[in-house]
């Protein structure tokens, strides 16, 4: 599970470093930043040799993702591509058509494929297919070459295509959990995880590759397509299993062990060697790099069953990790205090490893977008009687501090008191409380053996939603417990402050990501879910929040912090009920009656406000390059980091197209 950023570019505290560039660009709604991963020259050279295998072994498998969001997807950014790799941006000609499609093809990278990350909608190329058309046969005729299928003409390639292209109506969501009548949550999904396959489908059907297949139906009812190595995406597994082949020999033992289990899952794609593999990376404690490469967050998956491949290359940022540690080893202490029926409590609380880690590149699921927490393994099961690894990703946290504008807080705070508590205290009460969720939230916790350790297959497309809530809640509850303090990940003197102004950024979320959704009435991504769930429950349910309106603007004021966090109490008891139970109706009811639907008027008004501002409302970040540095005789001496600044090159580069 991961914790997406919660704030808007503009909530947080630091001022900008003039000597450093963080803020790159903007494009439409979309924050461009460049991130640093100051530790790696640091690192010995066996072990910048091995963050080097497992970054190829990273950008190896990022055409899955593309594949697995849309069917499309692929063919769609090779045409972008060859466009905008020969027609030169000051072409007169051509000029005004290549800076539209410039515009989509970096939202396109930034969303790996045409729909946003966020609001799941579709966005569309503002040109016609005429002018697309004519720009790609002046593109051919300059020597690019287009993916068209055999025999087929460049103009039927792009005839193929205009509905992906052009039009908003045609496949509009990536994944719907909320679907119009007479389609149901997998049919309504225009990503790849499925061809043709509705829940109906499902039923009496046995799955044998839930989380790497992706489900046909055909005459013969449905079959599963395995991503392993000759299955499908099984060009991409050789590679990416070639690399982590190579990066074998640099890597201390535990890391050995979970990378050579890794590569018998790739190459099985059997669920035991999956769970070898979560097992054996769980045990990798305490190697200062480490790697998350596989299928691994099931988010882009209506049902929450298929995962979405990703590759993650981290090491240790050990000045803030003392913190977390500690948090890690009061696991027990917190268990003991949670605020559910006892019966949910985890008997023996084992092994959650945090740590803070500095990223050196994210793809597929996990980059251009990032989270800045990640707690794995996904698996109920292997977590229960194995334990997880809890990371907080330091360096994006910094970026996105650094890449910050002070517009929205003023906005959307109700007086000066607040702007200044936001200003001071809002980075530190992010991490503290992204932190918890990490490290006690996801961990924390049992489910009744009926459900098999698998509470998703229970609770269905409201899972994800209602395991984020959880975490939300666990976090929200405990930080203003003085323990928090007692562990360091706060100073106790100005925990008041803190807890204030973690309380009063969460309220006002959920007035401000409504921005993020600028059609219809419904919200779809599970974090969003999960926090307005949050927000609307303590509205309807207690005196904690005060919703009022000044100048036509609406606001939401945190008024009592103690019927705040009473309140988060309550509602996590009867969250951890239903997650625990697998009760299905229950959940529906949360997330239907709270997380779902909102007021279109008040989006409208809250798009108003931020786009007076024309500020940005969700990052893509730009991420270190790595080279070889080799001998005479071809063996690497070093490997060199540096960092390009420049969106469309690094992805061009990711491609192969330059
Ligand atoms: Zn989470």
């Amino acid at each position: 599970m991961e914790s997406p950023y919660a704030g808007a570019p503009g909530t947080g505290g630091a001022v900008n470093v003039p000597e450093r560039r963080y803020l790159l660009e903007q494009v439409d709604d979309a924050a461009l930043v460049q991130y640093y991963a100051d530790g790696f020259d640091a690192l010995p050279l066996d072990q910048k040799i091995l963050v080097w295998h497992l970054y190829q072994a990273a950008l190896a498998g990022r055409d899955i993702y593309y594949d697995q969001r849309y069917r499309h997807g692929l063919a769609m950014r090779a045409i972008l591509e060859a466009v905008l790799t020969t027609v030169p941006a000051d072409d007169e000609q051509w000029k005004t058509v290549v800076a539209e499609i410039r515009r989509y093809t970096k939202l396109f990278w930034i969303n790996s494929g045409p729909y946003n990350n966020l609001t799941s909608r579709k966005f569309v190329l503002k040109c016609t297919p005429t002018e697309l058309l004519a720009v790609a046969e002046a593109a051919a005729a300059r020597g690019a070459v287009f993916p068209c299928g055999t025999g087929e003409s460049l103009p039927a390639l792009l005839r193929r295509l205009e509905g992906p292209f052009f039009e908003p109506a045609f496949d509009p969501m990536v994944t719907s959990k909320t679907p119009r009548p007479g389609t149901d949550i997998l049919t309504a999904s225009a990503n790849n995880l499925y061809d043709a396959v509705s829940m109906e489908d499902l039923e009496g059907f046995d799955e044998k590759y839930g989380l790497n297949s992706r489900l046909v139906k055909h005459a013969g009812g449905l079959s599963e397509e395995i991503y392993r190595a000759g299955g499908r995406y099984g060009d991409e597994i050789s590679r990416i299993v070639g690399h982590l082949r190579s990066a074998i020999p640099h890597a201390p033992e535990a890391t050995r062990r979970a990378l050579e289990a890794l590569v018998r899952f790739y190459e099985s794609g059997d669920d035991t060697d999956r769970v070898a593999y979560d097992i054996a990376w769980v045990a990798d404690k305490d190697s200062i790099v480490d790697t998350i490469n596989g299928f691994i967050e099931v988010y882009l998956d209506a049902r929450g069953v298929k995962g979405a491949w990703e590759g993650i290359v981290c090491f240790t940022n050990e000045g803030k990790t003392t913190a977390l540690r500690r948090l890690a080893d009061a696991a027990a202490w917190f268990e003991e205090r949670m605020p559910w029926d006892p019966v949910w409590r985890r008997r023996e609380v084992v092994g959650v490893t945090a740590r803070a880690i500095d990223v050196v590149v994210e793809t597929g699921d996990a980059g251009p977008l990032t989270a800045i927490g990640i707690n794995l393994p996904n698996d109920q099961r292997v977590r229960e009687r194995y334990g997880s690894k809890s990371v907080s990703l330091a360096n994006i946290n910094e970026a996105y501090d650094k890449a910050q504008l002070p517009a929205y807080r003023r906005e959307f705070c109700w007086d000066e008191a607040e702007v200044a508590r936001a200003e001071q205290w809002g980075a530190t009460a992010s991490e503290v409380t992204t932190a918890i969720h990490e490290v006690l939230g996801h961990g924390s916790g049992r489910v009744a053996d009926h459900l098999e350790g698998q509470p998703q297959l229970a609770l269905k497309e409201t899972y994800s939603s209602i395991e984020e809530a959880r975490a939300d809640l666990v976090a929200l509850y405990f930080v203003s417990d003085p323990k928090i303090a007692d562990v360091g990940l706060l100073p106790a003197s100005h925990q008041g402050e803190i807890v204030l102004a973690e309380y009063e950024a969460y309220a006002r979320n959920a007035l401000v990501q409504l921005r993020r959704v600028r059609e219809g009435s419904t919200l779809e991504e599970d974090h969003m879910r999960n926090r307005q769930l949050i927000v609307y429950w303590l509205i309807e349910h207690t005196d904690a929040i005060d919703v009022r309106v000044r100048d036509g603007r609406t606001y939401y004021v945190v008024v009592d912090e103690t019927a705040f966090r009473e309140g988060a109490g309550r509602l996590l008891a009867e969250v951890q009920r239903v997650k625990s139970e697998g009760d299905y109706d229950g959940a529906r009811e949360l997330v239907e009656r709270y997380g779902t639907h909102f007021e279109p008027a008040l989006r409208d008004e809250i798009v108003a406000r931020v786009d007076r501002l024309n500020l940005p409302s969700y990052t893509g970040f730009v991420q270190p390059k790595l080279e070889p540095v080799r001998s005479s005789d071809g063996s690497i001496v070093d490997v060199a980091m540096s960092y390009p600044l420049d969106f469309e090159r690094q992805m061009l580069e990711y491609s192969g197209a330059v």
